[in-house]
């Protein structure tokens, strides 16, 4: 059984599905690892390195392989090349990447989108939306601290008295925790507010205060946040206002799941902030929490920069491939029937790529199989609602 690493074609993409050190954990497996020249380039892996750890680098990677993986959605050409029946596991946006899923289902393809790997605790290793929101969330504190042009700690000095920075935080989730957590290991002084119930506990155990607003939280399915009602986010913002006012770095990493990201702060409340102030917001790409960020831009509001994240992982393309590629062994593990360590009477029959579709992870991440669009949502949305079963003749209406 073949796997094939693809390399990234996506401007701005610099990850990569598989790093070296974890092409044995596939290859005690017993798949052999193939891997397309310069995948890792980008995320500083050498060729040569993935050749030691085992694995194949040549331009015919792809071909004969049973399972393709990649960070984004493979281009058509790609898809189209596929003999039907092979897997892939990437992400895949499915509501921005509506031709792809009509590629991939019309190839045959069985695809997988690390987007609806189930967030459930026996899932938790296999998921990228985890992984690499932690890493998003580092960078947006260490850019706030990098392009603030003061101190983030408090320093007495004999010189005297540094006062810190002050950071306000608006969403943690897991990437709002982890701006939290780089921001107060950099000794800045961090607020924070997040609409869940949860959130106040969470962000006070990353030693941050939170902010209460004194308004009812937005607990929606899942454990995630709702959409606000136009009235609440009105009186969100002006109740945030004053903490904007006063923060240094501004760091906003709101989100509801399936939705444009909520609008959390205008350019009013940016206007109102200090000389040298910075504004990072992660959602940018997604609709922005920040009225006027563009996702790859700083854009000067008032007296702040105001940066607009875009593909935020992969600006740091070592660790979050690491990461990345760890889900991927954990989800190929679960796919894998291991052969002769479970069935005796077959003893010696290699590893299987052979996705139990009674499971719930593997069921809920997939998209496509065998020519239909079986996620749900991504079949409503593309072929539209299902027609009513027809009714075999005989039978009650
Ligand atoms: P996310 O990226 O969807 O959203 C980021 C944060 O924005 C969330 O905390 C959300 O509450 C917040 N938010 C939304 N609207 C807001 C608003 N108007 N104002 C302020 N904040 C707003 O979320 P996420 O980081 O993917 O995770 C959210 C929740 O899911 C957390 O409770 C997290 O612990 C949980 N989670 C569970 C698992 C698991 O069980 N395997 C894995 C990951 C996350």
């Amino acid at each position: 059984m073949k796997i094939a690493v693809t390399r990234e074609t996506r401007d701005g993409e610099s990850r990569v599905a598989m790093v070296p050190e974890l092409v044995e954990k596939l290859t005690a497996l017993g798949y052999e690892v193939a891997v397309e020249p310069d995948a890792g380039r980008a995320a500083q892996f050498a060729d040569d390195e993935y050749v030691d750890a085992g694995a194949t680098v040549d331009d015919s990677a792809l071909d004969g392989a049973d399972l393709v993986v990649s960070v984004q959605p493979l281009p058509t050409e790609t898809i189209r090349r596929l003999p039907k029946g092979t897997a892939t596991i990437s992400f895949l946006p499915t509501s921005q990447e509506e031709d792809v899923v009509r590629d991939l289902r019309d190839c045959g393809i069985t695809s997988f989108a690390m987007e609806f790997v189930p967030r459930i605790s026996r899932a938790q290793s296999m998921d990228a939306l985890s992984s690499q929101a932690l890493v998003a969330g580092y960078r947006c504190a260490i850019v706030a601290a990098g392009m603030l042009r003061r101190f983030f700690p408090l320093s007495m000095t004999a010189a005297g008295t540094v006062q810190p920075a002050t950071v306000v935080v608006l969403g943690a989730g897991v990437a709002g925790l982890q701006a939290i957590a780089t921001a107060k290991r950099l000794g800045a002084v961090v607020q924070a507010y997040d609409v869940r119930a949860a959130a106040a506990e969470e962000i006070a155990s990353m030693g941050a205060k939170p902010i209460d607003l004194e308004l009812d939280t937005l607990e929606g399915a899942g454990g995630y946040a709702r959409e606000m009602t136009e009235d609440r986010a009105a009186k969100q913002r002006e109740l945030l206002a004053p903490y904007i006012a006063e923060a240094d770095a501004l760091i906003t990493t709101a989100a509801v799941p399936g939705r444009r990201a909520p609008m959390l702060v205008t350019r009013e409340m940016v206007e109102q902030m200090k000389p040298g102030s910075v504004v990072v917001d992660l959602a940018a790409e997604t609709g922005g929490n920040v009225e006027g960020s563009e996702p790859g831009e700083v854009v000067r509001i008032g007296n702040a920069q105001v940066w607009g994240g875009r593909n935020v992982p992969s600006q740091m393309p070592g660790p979050a491939s690491r990461l990345y590629a760890q889900n991927i062994v954990n989800l190929v593990e679960l796919m894998t029937d291991k052969g002769q360590e479970t069935d005796e009477e077959n003893e010696g029959r290699p590893a299987a790529f052979a996705p139990d579709f009674d499971d719930e992870v593997v069921v809920g991440a997939c998209v496509t199989r065998e020519g239909s669009i079986v996620h749900d949502g991504t079949r409503e949305a593309i072929e539209g609602p299902q027609p009513a079963e027809t009714t075999r003749e005989g039978e009650n209406q």
